[in-house]
């Protein structure tokens, strides 16, 4: 038997393995096994949602046993821990090793909250939405604020990238706060290190900036762009150039790395832990080594000239670069060694943004600039294609269509 080892089961990790079982289906000498700590596939962006009790997680979850196991995909609950790409060793946290023929990493990211004191959650100063058991905390952090209320701050620390989701919380955040007839007690403060407002770290889209002023007055949140945080202590946060902001409550985004299992793997990553690809997602040395999704290195197409921030790396490309890889480990074991490319940036742009009760459609051919066709599609009327999206990718992936867009 030949291996092809994944790990990670998400987003990328998911939708590589289903495709590369259907393009493998007459490969019967290989076997795919996925390697995940986590039995569950997680629908990441409605944890903005979790929060404020619009989702609780067994709404935006699934188990993904039943559907590997139809699919004849060999599934491993356990967590690597390291790669030695020298040897083809996957080595997992209970000392057990794999050895693989192909190996994907899609292993996602792991929060740096070093980047300034008092981040840490066990700090109990900020908020934060990443991961599940974070935002259950948050909704008790909210519930708190909502019987208790004061100067609320959210946004992003230098160095983050994953700022549209941040934004989404700060809307929604608002929405919330005066259905629950309280808001008029809270000051509302969005700070962010993008140098100026709908940005997103992809060199903003048209009209994205005087979108998100207008909504920013609209619900009168103030607002400070390329912020850097000095400190956070209890009650207030310190900016770098001294500006002090009072909080009651705070939520902040904080810079994503590799997963630990990667920085412990250096001679496929760069410095912070994420893999270095070609534009067929194969490792740039390792030929045998491909990886998507929030794993990957993508470097901004842009100069940052202050602030530091990173470039987001949404859902959708993230299922494209799953799409991709499964594509071309079946076409070097098909003996083609032609691999399809696609550059991050030239993935077109998909992402619904919700803005409390609205929505923006970010639609654009490619990520980054040079783009042919951007435009922003506002829905002031309610966040309805955010909530089919949920339920469109929740089912698709369920029923192990990844095929499907
Ligand atoms: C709050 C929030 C809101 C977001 N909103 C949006 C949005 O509205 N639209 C959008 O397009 N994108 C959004 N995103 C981004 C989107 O969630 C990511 O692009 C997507 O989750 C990336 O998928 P992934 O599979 O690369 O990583 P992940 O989804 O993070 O999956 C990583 C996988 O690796 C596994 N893993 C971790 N460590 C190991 C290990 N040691 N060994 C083996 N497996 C391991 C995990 O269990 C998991 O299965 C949001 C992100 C956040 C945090």
């Amino acid at each position: 038997m030949k291996d092809i080892v994944i790990l990670g089961s998400n987003f990328a990790g998911f939708t590589t393995a289903i495709q590369l079982k259907k393009r493998l289906r007459n490969k019967r000498e290989y076997r795919i096994t996925v390697v995940s700590p986590s039995n569950e596939f997680l629908y990441v962006p409605s944890l903005i949602w979790v929060p404020f009790g619009r989702r609780k997680l067994n709404d935006i979850k699934f188990d993904l046993k039943p559907i590997f196991k139809k699919k004849g995909l060999n599934f491993i609950q356990k967590a690597a821990s390291k790669v030695d790409p020298d040897t083809n060793t996957v080595f997992l946290t209970d000392g057990e090793t794999l050895n693989y023929e192909y190996l994907v990493v899609a292993t996602g990211v792991k929060m740096n909250f070093d980047v300034v004191d008092g981040l840490k959650p066990e700090d109990h100063k900020i908020e934060n939405i990443v991961i599940p058991k974070l935002a259950i905390k948050t909704k008790d952090a909210f519930e708190e604020l909502v019987k208790d209320s004061g100067p609320v701050v959210v946004g992003a620390t230098q160095g983050a990238s994953c700022m549209g989701a941040a934004y989404e919380y700060l809307f929604n955040m608002d929405k919330e706060l005066r259905k629950r007839k309280v808001r008029d007690k809270v000051d509302l403060y969005w700070i962010t290190p993008e140098p100026y407002l709908g940005n997103f770290g992809i060199d903003g889209m048209p009209g994205g900036e005087n979108m998100l002023k207008m909504f920013m007055k609209m619900y009168n949140i103030k607002w400070i762009t390329d912020a850097s945080i000095d400190k956070i202590e209890n009650n207030v946060i310190t900016l770098k150039d001294g500006q002090e902001l009072p909080y009651k409550m705070s939520m902040l985004m904080p810079p994503f790395e590799g997963a630990d299992v990667m920085k412990d793997s250096p001679k496929l990553v760069d410095a912070k832990g994420f893999v270095e690809v070609k534009p067929s997602y194969q490792h740039i040395k390792y030929d045998n080594v491909f990886a998507a999704g929030l794993a990957v290195q993508v470097k901004p197409p842009f100069e940052i000239k202050n602030t530091p921030f990173g470039v987001p790396k949404t859902g959708y490309p993230s299922d494209v670069t799953g799409k991709i890889v499964a594509k071309n480990v079946a076409r070097l074991i098909n003996g083609n060694d032609k691999l399809y490319e696609k550059e991050w940036g030239k993935i077109p742009a998909l992402c619904v943004m919700d803005a409390g009760h609205k929505e923006v459609y970010l639609l654009a051919n490619h990520l980054f600039r040079p783009r042919q066709f951007a435009i922003l599609v506002p829905n002031v009327f309610n966040d309805l294609g955010k909530i089919m999206l949920e339920k469109y990718f929740l089912w698709k992936n369920r029923n192990g269509l990844a095929w499907l867009p």
